[in-house]
């Protein structure tokens, strides 16, 4: 660790340069993302009332035009759909379909078409020739094995610039029906093969994205095929075919391959965008942004915290500050800044902070006479006055807490929550008379630390010891709960109790000294034991990468600032003024009735959106049950509830409601650390052979070692284990493996015999099981 701080220190010239343009990435990706956003949800921006109902009019009216010119069109080719249905505008296939089933007009059973428009790399002189997909709702588009096949060099989906100079339409007003003539010829089109002979009829997006044409998949075919020339053929394409030669096809550049099939196939298909197993970072950053935890800042390497994450610091809080009350510890708040002579006083540890120090050295236009220290911890902040207060044994144990937020300069790559400059945390600061009470404390807190992980986030940690290479520098021993993220397979460090022993009281540091009371010469002097801990908002992003899936986040009922949402199902247009009010008012009540026991509910009444947006907003933010109420749920007095983690619906009675939600709640909460636990230990290898450590941690792995504790074999595990690893994502740093901890319960593993068992890497006498792996 201490290593590594030093490099990047020293390289920093260099990494300046590969930061800022890496950062600029993230913010163009950031700009897109946006714009996408804004297309997609037109509505999001309440307008009063009559303004938007005159706008969805006036709207509606050019899309029934543009409608009725389109079916005079399919007449003149003898097609005559089975339906034309207008409906308010839907953004998303959820959102399209939901409008659909609540339309008279519409048939009962249907498919929904979905177009897609890639842009094959060209020349940057060439003109683009766009490829058209027109497949089923549910075939898998795989771009990249759909290129290869027509020799069309690495399909991506286009801008929405491109669709509008092609065909004056956004995505999702896009469909087969703007091939025609004249645009027809510009583009490569691809159909899917089954829906020519498809028994379905399908819906097929009028142009607009409130209005739908119902045609045959023979009448849908025919229409697309009349266009077809000798230059420009019509690709019938079988995809499942074309999905099951996929892999092979595609082995040169696996990494880059799956990175964009994660992108296409994603975007019609789920929420996020970007597939949670494919491209975790990217999936990592789009879950944040569209559950509206967190937004960019102009400072690279700090986010804002929006209420959707920070209400999950709070509950934090809360729990936290109560448990540490408990114990005697009290909050207090010193200063930010440091004075450069405090905060070096401790060698071994500045060492391990000095690279990533931001210094003030300017007031105004003047400099300082002595540059001061932005806090990076506050050991040094706080001990003088420690010195200072604590005069007598009687003094002690003196327990201070405080929350702020610590500012360590990082120049490896950012990212929310588990990496940037600023973060949000608690370190509490002791002092003790006896070691044995100070070993007491640094448990006792690091089993509230495993609490705040295992009973409020849902997420399993492991508690152990860290080597004495990755310890806390200047402290005598550190104690950590290590988590696991199964999707990288990486180890991630998720909170430390450290006990400093008497290292920042000697007379050459702080000098924090009591007489000693069981002297009988009264002349003993203790110099006292020291406990430092902390726990940051890198729970959250631990969390959200934990229990997130491809619809979004997932949050366990403890932490979430909204348990259930209620909305109102079943309203159409023909839905009378009263009948609206009678749901609205029955959701309302509900959620009264669940607030008063204690369960945070919300009624989500807000009458611009439909019923299918609001399911997706609040499943993309995670509340972790939905409750709906219509018309019919209404007259059999029930709700339908919809769980977010396994999406299992099931009716609750309206007389059982606060009994019932409370204990699904318990049910989700006590599933999602299960589920959670289970995928860690599944991926927690007891391996005694050195050639078996690389294949475990490419398996994304982490390997539990019979290890001889030494650090040069620490290093050299390290070293061994990441000259032969794969290329790894950008942003996730060391590849080698190190040591994580050692973990206090040490029965899970095959005993260690005393002078029998080795260490896999160096053959030595092994001591303890340690858990080795990549890690964050
Ligand atoms: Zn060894």
């Amino acid at each position: 660790m201490l290593a590594s701080r030093f490099v990047a220190g020293r390289c920093v010239g260099i990494f300046r340069n590969v930061y800022r343009s890496h950062i600029r990435t993230h913010l163009i990706t950031f700009a897109e993302k946006r714009f996408e956003s804004t297309l997609s949800a037109p509505h999001s921006v309440p307008l009063p009332q009559h303004h938007n109902n005159h706008l969805s009019r006036s709207f509606s009216r050019s899309a029934m035009a543009s409608v009725e010119s389109i079916v005079q069109q399919l007449q003149g080719l003898s097609i005559t759909p089975a339906a034309t249905v207008s409906h308010a505008a839907a953004s998303s296939p959820a959102t399209w379909r939901e409008a659909l089933e609540q339309s008279s007009s519409a048939p009962k059973s249907f498919e929904l078409i979905k177009t897609i428009v890639y842009k094959p790399k060209t020349a940057k002189t060439a003109t683009p020739v766009p490829l058209v997909v027109v497949a089923r709702e549910g075939t898998d588009v795989i771009s990249g094995a759909l290129g290869k096949k027509l020799n069309l060099k690495e399909p991506r989906l286009a801008s929405e610039d491109l669709l509008t100079e092609f065909f004056s339409l956004d995505k999702n007003s896009l469909s087969p029906l703007a091939l025609n003539e004249q645009t027809f010829p510009k583009v490569v089109t691809v159909i899917d093969n089954t829906i020519e002979s498809a028994s379905t009829i399908f819906a097929i997006r009028g142009l607009s994205t409130s209005s739908t044409i119902f045609l045959t998949g023979r009448e849908l075919f025919s229409y697309i095929k009349r266009l077809e020339t000798q230059e420009n053929a019509l690709h019938e394409i079988d995809f499942e075919a074309l999905r099951t030669d996929g892999p092979a096809a595609s082995a040169t550049t696996p990494a880059k391959k799956e990175k964009e099939s994660a992108k296409i196939e994603g975007a019609a298909q789920i929420a996020i965008g970007i597939k949670k197993e494919v491209d975790f970072a990217g999936w990592y950053t789009n879950v944040l942004l569209k559950a509206d935890m967190l937004d960019y800042y102009n400072v690279s390497g700090c986010y804002i915290l929006k209420p959707w994450s920070y209400s999950i610091w709070e509950i934090i809080q809360d729990w936290f500050n109560k448990e540490i009350k408990e114990l005697g510890v009290q909050n207090a708040y010193f200063p930010m800044f440091v004075s450069q002579s405090v905060l070096e006083k401790e060698k071994d540890h500045i060492e391990g902070f000095s690279p990533e120090v931001a210094w003030v050295t300017r007031a105004g236009k003047s400099d300082l006479e002595e540059p001061i220290a932005i806090r990076p911890t506050s050991e040094t902040a706080m001990y003088p006055y420690y010195a200072k207060w604590i005069r007598s044994h009687r003094d002690l144990p003196l327990k201070l807490n405080q929350w702020n937020s610590v500012v360590r300069w990082e120049f490896k790559n950012p990212q929310p929550f588990l990496r940037t400059r600023e973060f949000l945390w608690q370190e509490g600061h002791t002092a003790h008379l006896t070691k044995p009470e100070a070993d007491i404390e640094v448990r006792q807190i690091l089993d509230l630390y495993r609490r705040v992980y295992e009973d409020l986030l849902a997420v399993p940690v492991i508690p152990g010891v860290k080597s004495e290479k990755e310890k806390f520098a200047g402290g005598l021993y550190t104690t950590t709960v290590e988590g696991f993220i199964p999707t990288s397979g990486r180890g991630i460090q998720a909170a430390t109790s450290h006990c400093l022993g008497q290292n920042f009281s000697r007379p050459e540091m702080f000098n924090i000294v009591v007489e000693d009371p069981n002297d009988p010469t009264g002349q003993g002097k203790i110099y006292v034991w020291q406990n430092s801990w902390g726990l940051s908002t890198r729970t959250i992003g631990v969390m959200v990468m934990t229990h997130g899936d491809n619809q979004g986040l997932i949050l366990p009922p403890r932490v979430a600032a909204i348990q259930a949402v209620i909305i109102p199902c079943g309203i159409a247009a023909k839905t009378s003024d009263e009948q609206r009010k009678t749901i609205n008012d029955k959701c309302e009540e509900l959620a009264q009735q669940l607030k008063k026991i204690g369960v945070k509910a919300k009624a989500d009444l807000r009458d611009v959106h439909t019923p299918g947006f609001k399911f997706n907003d609040w499943e993309q933010k995670g509340v972790p049950l939905r409750l709906e109420i219509g018309p019919a749920d209404l007259a059999k007095q029930q709700t339908l509830s919809v769980r977010r983690d396994t999406g299992i619906k099931a009716p609750i009675p309206l007389a059982q409601l606060t009994t019932v939600v409370p204990q699904l709640l318990e049910t989700i909460q006590s599933d999602l650390f299960k589920k959670a636990q289970d995928n860690y230990y599944s991926r927690l290898k007891e391996i005694t052979k050195w050639d078996d450590i690389v294949p475990a941690l490419d398996n994304k792995c982490v390997v539990a070692l019979p290890w001889c504790e030494e650090e040069a074999c620490e290093d050299d595990i390290k070293e061994r284990s990441g000259q032969s690893s794969e290329p790894q994502d950008e942003r996730a740093p060391s590849a080698g493996a190190k040591s994580l901890c050692i973990p206090f319960d040490q029965s899970r593993w095959t005993p260690i015999v005393p002078g029998q068992t080795k260490c896999p890497a160096c053959s030595k006498d092994a001591k303890r099981w340690t858990l080795f792996g990549r890690s964050y």
